[in-house]
């Protein structure tokens, strides 16, 4: 959990972070005959591997791409003709630079290719991410939902508005029976809602029911943090979120303010399991408090801990 802990602040730091290279354990997990899960530093990355060639689904940190690419070459050596990222974050799409100018084609959704075109300002992290160079952004950017007819099979990514970000997609490959949720989903751990960037604690759940619909018994989940999950485990997680907003709903009800709210402890149940690996017991409700509220700015009550 430690070392988890030190990947996510490094990733969530690594706009600025971006000079050197940095040895890092990969690690591949084959889903199907054509889909694979992939592990080094920053968001987990899907891949699809077959006779059209290869196409993946967010590109880690930028430190570690030559260490990318190599694991790629390990599942095929045909060129990377597609990169999708699953939302703007930068240990989602480190990598978009060097594989664009190597001539793959970058899909995001459009509200993602407008927040890499502009600098961004982060309440939360407290970082300012410049505008990413031009070989960086999305080419093809799409509203509502795309697919992709490779490989024996046609990929969809859907949109979900507002939940990790205001950009993120979940893409669903219905031969392999897996689902990619980007930063819809962490896997073990309480998730980051971006206030500042139009996520909501809402969308969040919106995203678990969209993926929920298209799954069934043996569907793998492939999380943007944490690791691989099967359809339970995301019953789970949805039922977690629901109870939790719930929960602070009713604190909200009694009229308490964010303050009062976090002392009440209203995820008290999960803070030893989710709490403690990066986002706090504290940070998550605030999401929750501002999500229901409808405030789209990270602020924590300066005598909250975390
Ligand atoms: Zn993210």
């Amino acid at each position: 959990m430690k070392s988890l802990l030190l990947l996510i602040v490094l990733l969530y730091t690594s706009g600025s972070v971006q000079a050197q290279e940095k040895k890092v354990e990969f690690s591949t997990f084959q889903l199907s005959d054509t889909v694979y899960m992939l592990k080094g530093q920053g968001g987990n990355v899907g891949i699809s591997a077959g006779e059209d060639g290869l196409y993946i689904i967010d590109d880690q940190v930028r430190p570690v791409t030559a260490q990318l690419l190599q694991a790629l070459r390990k599942i095929s050596d045909k060129p990377i003709r597609f990169v999708i990222n699953t939302h703007y974050h930068a240990d989602h799409t480190g990598g978009n630079e060097t594989i664009g100018k190597a001539g793959a084609v970058i899909i995001a959704h459009d509200n993602n290719r407008k927040r890499m075109s502009t600098e961004q300002v982060s309440n939360f992290t407290k970082q300012t991410t410049p505008p990413y160079a031009k070989a960086a952004l999305p080419v093809v950017t799409f509203n509502d939902q795309l697919s992709l007819h490779l490989n024996g099979e046609t990929a969809t990514a859907y949109y979900v508005a507002n939940g990790h970000t205001d950009g993120d997609v979940i893409i669903h490959f219905p031969v392999s029976n897996v689902i990619h949720m980007g930063d819809m989903y962490f896997n073990t751990i309480y998730p980051y809602v971006d206030l500042d960037a139009g996520g909501s604690i809402q969308g969040m759940v919106r995203a678990a029911n969209l993926a929920l619909a298209l799954a069934n018994d043996t569907t793998r989940i492939i999380p943007g943090h944490g690791p691989l999950a099967v359809t339970e485990d995301l019953r789970a997680y949805r039922d977690f979120l629901v109870k939790a907003i719930g929960n602070v709903q009713v604190l909200i009800g009694e009229g308490k303010n964010l303050e009062q709210i976090i002392a009440a402890r209203p995820t008290a149940e999960w803070d030893e399991e989710m709490g403690k690996a990066w986002i706090t017991p504290a940070q998550f409700v605030t999401f929750i408090y501002s999500s229901l509220k409808g405030i789209h700015r990270y602020t924590l009550p300066i005598s909250a801990p975390g």
